[in-house]
């Protein structure tokens, strides 16, 4: 078995570590002998590029380099990445990323950048002089079937664990949220829902990186692009995680 890992402009989207995304997809795969391409869809790629992918990751970035980027993805590119995640390849997305996939952002300084309308929402900065949400954030995770699903493969639905910085803040439409904060600020800090959840694509504004704290989250998406990809559920080999766990709780102790 073999899956290709999009990756959403490595050179303009890589805030906060969330290369570390990539990465523990990666290892986890070849940790069960998957083998795995990694495919930087930075600028320079094709709209075919953009067609080959069994995963998809998207991290973090600064509005600049946000407005880089979706005068790239308008388009063709757009409509093919809209079209693999309407057909439930999974994604996870973060941070910036969404506010891209949402609706519109509305940065701080600047015109409001059309988004891809994929998730059904829509981010607003609320200016330079409003504080920015920053902190560890705890959440739990409410998305269905993702709950059911994680807690079948694990007896348990563990609480998610990540680093939030983000001043824009996010309102969603119809579109199911991913988790309920239980610390932190989440979407906005007002209404306590935490990232979106839409077909096999979760997005969050939890950076940590999010998938090596939470490698439950890592497992669940490899599943996803297998069943996706060769019409077969599979039960992955079972990996030592005692100190991802471990440092989840000491994190939890810590802000809860
Ligand atoms: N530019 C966005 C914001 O400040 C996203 C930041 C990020 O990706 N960490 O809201």
């Amino acid at each position: 078995m073999e899956l290709t890992i999009g990756w959403l402009y490595p050179k303009l989207m890589s805030t906060y570590g969330d290369r570390g995304n990539v990465i523990c997809l990666q290892r986890r795969c070849q940790w069960r002998g998957i083998g795995v391409n990694i495919l930087p869809l930075d600028q320079d790629k094709k709209v075919e590029d953009f067609a080959k992918f069994d995963l998809i990751v998207g991290g973090g970035a600064q509005d600049r380099q946000q407005e880089i980027v979706m005068r790239d993805l308008r388009g063709e590119k757009a409509a093919v990445l809209k079209e693999k995640i309407e057909a439930g390849i999974p994604g996870v997305f973060t941070c910036g990323a969404p506010q891209l996939l949402g609706k519109y952002y509305e940065p701080a300084l600047g015109k409001t950048i059309e988004g891809l309308g994929i998730f059904d929402l829509v981010t607003k900065h609320p200016g330079l002089n409003v504080p920015r949400c920053i902190g560890n954030i705890a959440f739990e995770l409410v998305a269905s079937p993702l709950v059911e699903e994680i807690q079948q493969m694990l007896g348990d639905c563990p609480i998610v664990v990540g680093f939030e910085n983000h001043g824009g803040r996010t309102y969603l439409g119809k579109v199911s949220p991913l988790g309920k904060v239980v610390k932190g600020y989440g979407n906005n800090g007002e209404d306590g829902w935490e990232g979106a959840f839409y077909n096999n694509a979760i997005a969050t504004y939890a950076h940590g990186p999010l998938l090596p704290k939470n490698p439950f989250l890592a497992d669940w998406l490899i599943v996803k692009a297998i069943e996706k990809k060769y019409g077969e559920r599979v039960d992955l080999k079972p990996l030592d995680d005692s100190l991802a766990h471990l440092a989840r709780e000491a994190i939890l102790r810590r802000i809860c």
